[in-house]
């Protein structure tokens, strides 16, 4: 989540070094950045939609101001790849508990409205932890404690979050050694819904 970043052609090349694939759910806050969101959607990479701005106080404010932002990140992310994806992932999953303050009941109207518009939300099972500050040691405790046979591993791709990087390796060989895939989500895969809390 939140790519694309000055790390993203590293998770690229990390990705391809294990034959992993994966989501990136993107913004628009980063559009220098943006050739990199074609890339890894040229090296089967799954792009997702995280919304342009990422400000909860804009994007929670009101169900049209979702879409109108949702819309915004969908055209950047055609410009690279030529199509809008219907993958999305809600700021903050579609259990956070912070849209509540600027638009209460509006995440209960948008995981059903986004589906009637032809999109799905994935939020995760699964998480390295690296939403807050942590060494690459601790990152891979935790991503690799988990045991389901579908997991949706949350991690960042963003400038500040390097020991994300750096976990990554370590991640992917703990998971192919207990034979798991990596594999970018499709309109089969395993979808993670949260429950509201709004
Ligand atoms: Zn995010």
């Amino acid at each position: 989540d939140d790519g694309p970043s000055e790390n993203t052609k590293k998770i690229i090349d990390i990705l391809d070094q294990y034959d992993a694939k994966a989501t990136f759910f993107v913004t628009g806050n980063n559009k220098k950045c943006n050739k990199y969101i074609k890339e890894a959607y040229e090296k089967g990479h799954t792009i997702g939609l995280h919304t342009y701005s990422h400000d909860y106080k804009e994007v929670y404010s009101s169900m049209d101001a979702y879409f109108d932002d949702l819309n915004k990140i969908g055209q950047m992310v055609k410009e690279q790849i030529g199509f809008v994806p219907k993958y999305i992932r809600f700021p903050g999953g579609s259990s956070n508990t912070k849209s509540a303050s600027y638009c209460k009941g509006l995440m209960t109207t948008l995981v059903t409205e986004v589906q009637n518009r032809g999109y799905q939300y994935y939020d995760w099972n699964g998480s390295s932890g690296d939403g807050a500050v942590r060494t690459t040691e601790q990152l891979v405790d935790q991503a690799t404690s988990f045991h389901d046979n579908n997991i949706i591993l949350l991690s960042h791709d963003s400038e500040t979050k390097d020991t994300t990087v750096e976990a990554l390796p370590k991640i992917i060989e703990y998971y192919q050694s207990q034979g798991y895939v990596f594999k970018a989500l499709d309109l089969n895969s395993y979808v993670a819904h949260h429950g509201v809390n709004n």
